[in-house]
């Protein structure tokens, strides 16, 4: 294993357990990855969770995750034990852009390399970065919506801006919405980010767009589905579900259930499973200090991060059989009989 190499400061106890631990050769050269994850809030990740684990179990490697809750300085206390633990890479999904930077200086230090996962970590020498585009997200939600909606009034209620994640969703709505607006047969009339992409952030800020547009409003773009759930709560609550087309991502099995009653007009589906098995492998190989695939780069505003972006898939009432529910993210059965 890396265990050498990776760990510099060490505490007596820490000294102890790797000296009686060389007594089993077997289970030192199995390699750990450690996951830090954000949050478990959204229904995705619960997936990305298992998914990745049964992934890296079948590459033969072992993981041990840990989940900050939406708590910055608890995401790094908890890398912290990761690495005190002896993993031999980091896989992470950053609660905050900015302030993971910080996570990846402590990896360094113990000679432990970083994988981005889902979410970029900016301003930080991160190893690999392997995501969904997610600028292609919002620029498939705003194509869609554009079809169904070339005029009228527009909402946007956007993700957490904390997460780099959200601001490439919006630049590729925006990208796509531009032309109209310059026009003038789009107006966007309300813009706000939500908190934590909370559900109850989304559905205040929906009732604050009707309340100031008197109910006129023609089209709703929400950053993922939880917050399309906020936002249908409160047209819901005026009469107007259903009413007002409603744009999303995540494929949520709410969401699903939505698009089929019709409350809902899209999501983009992203097959977690896909995202689960190239981290996976990619994460594997970094450990192993073998050469890793990638296929482009981004800047993170530090370097030029070498990254797989998988393609996000848009999902209406018309191809939901064929995706989701062909795929197995959701049943037949969950989706059409709730
Ligand atoms: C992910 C979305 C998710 C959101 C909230 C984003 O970074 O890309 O899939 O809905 O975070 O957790």
């Amino acid at each position: 294993g890396c265990e050498d190499e990776n760990t510099s400061v060490k505490s007596p106890n820490q000294l102890e357990e790797e000296v009686s631990s060389e007594k089993e050769p077997t289970s030192d050269d199995t390699i750990k990855i450690g996951f830090s994850m954000d949050t478990l809030e959204e229904e995705r990740w619960a997936k990305d969770k298992e998914l990745f684990r049964e992934e890296l179990e079948a590459l033969g490697a072992e993981v041990e995750i840990m989940v900050a809750n939406e708590d910055a300085a608890l995401q790094i206390s908890q890398v912290e034990t990761l690495i005190s633990n002896g993993v031999d890479l980091l896989v992470v999904v950053p609660y905050y852009t900015e302030t993971a930077a910080a996570i990846v200086e402590k990896a360094h230090l113990a000679g432990i390399k970083v994988l981005s996962y889902d979410r970029i970590i900016k301003n930080a020498n991160i190893d690999l970065y392997v995501s969904f585009d997610n600028e292609m997200v919002g620029q498939l939600q705003a194509e869609a919506m554009t079809n169904l909606v070339p005029k009228g009034k527009y909402v946007y209620i956007g993700g957490a801006i904390t997460d780099n994640n959200a601001i490439l969703v919006k630049k590729g709505v925006f990208n796509i919405l531009q032309p109209y607006i310059d026009r003038g047969d789009i107006t966007v009339v309300y813009d706000q980010w939500t908190e934590d992409w909370n559900p109850d952030n989304a559905y205040k800020n929906m009732l604050a767009a009707l309340e100031a547009n008197n109910n006129q409003i023609d089209a709703v773009i929400a950053a993922n589905d939880a917050t399309a759930g906020g936002v249908i709560r409160a047209l819901k609550e005026k009469g107007l579900e259903g009413k007002i087309p409603v744009a999303g991502q995540d494929a949520d099995l709410a969401a699903a259930q939505r698009i089929v009653e019709g409350t809902q007009t899209l999501t983009i589906y992203k097959p977690i499973r896909a995202l689960a098995k190239e981290a996976a492998e990619r994460a594997v190989q970094l450990a192993s200090g073998e050469d890793v695939e990638a296929d482009r780069v981004i800047n993170n505003g530090k370097i030029e991060v070498p990254s797989v972006l998988l393609s996000p898939i848009i999902v209406n009432q018309n191809n939901i059989d064929e995706t989701i529910i062909e795929d197995g993210f959701h049943s037949r059965e969950e989706v059409y009989h709730p």
